[in-house]
């Protein structure tokens, strides 16, 4: 399948309909859990006035949110905690990019597509990596050269999936072209305020029709990662009033030179939603506090902000 990062494969269109999808309509979500409860208690937020992002309330470097408290009081930017992070930072905007770019080349009657991606995704990229230099000294040759893979293999299947369309359906026109070769909904906006997350959450794919979001993330499998898809299912659920019941983390690694794509599903219930909910209000309660957390008594090595604001 093309557009590989979110397409399923064989096996997983066969778990997602004979195990997840059954198995989350067997055991239905609580509904006092679901986004669209937002006016009622535990779905209703602390505060409505204090709108975080959906990363910052799932995301636990810090054992007492101080690197949360240091984002939104001193620096008052989405700046990452760890390098790792920050790398996360550059692909998940040169990924959603590249898709955005894609349409538009679509849209123009671009001939020479792949190519075309691949040139003005380089460019972006070195402005993306200049940027994140000025929080985070990161080796730039070793992400440079990870980058261009994904680039130059994400190019490839995009145009794949643009052939392919045109080849079965001839006669389409550039806006049925581009719904056909990308049905996937990638960057999607929802207004988070009605549960006092961010007014503009961005998702990096949503597939309406199937009730799954999609996040992506470097490195290994962390717990979080999936609390922060749980907190976007119930930002959708509040704004759309569409169940999501399914999640799924796809992990963009480098393997002996190649990248590695792998995808978690899994279901979006009553623990995932209570964690993030959990996390949400004791993050709002922190920082409407006023009260500076303390530095912790065991920092996690990884945390850079170590020696600039937690001497
Ligand atoms: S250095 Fe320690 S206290 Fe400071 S943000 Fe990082 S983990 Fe928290």
């Amino acid at each position: 399948m093309v557009i590989k990062m979110y397409y399923l494969d064989h096996v997983e269109i066969k778990k997602l309909t004979k195990d997840l999808i059954p198995r989350s309509r067997e055991n239905p979500v609580d509904e006092r859990l679901r986004g669209w409860n937002w006016f009622n208690s535990p779905v209703r937020p602390y505060s409505s006035s204090l709108l975080l992002p959906v990363w910052d309330v799932a995301c636990s470097i810090c054992p007492t949110r101080r690197d949360a408290w240091i984002r939104n009081k001193i620096l008052k930017k989405s700046v990452p905690t760890t390098k790792q992070q920050a790398k996360g930072f550059i692909i998940h905007k040169l990924i959603s990019s590249m898709f955005i770019k894609a349409k538009k080349l679509v849209y123009l009657g671009e001939k020479n597509l792949k190519e075309k991606l691949i040139e003005e995704s380089k460019k972006a990229l070195k402005n993306e990596i200049e940027n994140m230099k000025k929080f985070v000294e990161i080796r730039e040759d070793e992400l440079l050269d990870f980058c261009e893979k994904i680039i130059e293999w994400q190019a490839s299947r995009i145009e794949s999936s643009v052939y392919e369309t045109t080849a079965k359906y001839p006669f389409l026109n550039e806006e049925s072209l581009v719904q056909m070769a990308f049905p996937i909904a990638t960057e999607m906006v929802v207004d988070g305020s009605l549960l006092g997350l961010s007014r503009y959450l961005r998702m990096d794919a949503a597939s309406i029709f199937s009730g799954i979001i999609f996040d992506i993330k470097l490195g290994k499998k962390e717990e979080w990662h999936r609390i922060q898809v749980a907190g976007y299912a119930l930002a959708f659920e509040s704004f759309f009033e569409r169940p999501i019941d399914i999640g799924c983390t796809v992990y963009v690694n480098y393997y002996r030179g190649n990248i590695r794509i792998e995808r978690d599903f899994y279901i979006i219930g009553d623990y995932l939603r209570s964690l993030f909910l959990e996390k949400r209000d004791e993050l709002q309660m922190i920082l409407l506090k006023d009260e500076e957390p303390r530095v912790a008594d065991r920092c996690p090595k990884i945390c850079m902000f170590k020696n600039k604001y937690c001497l």
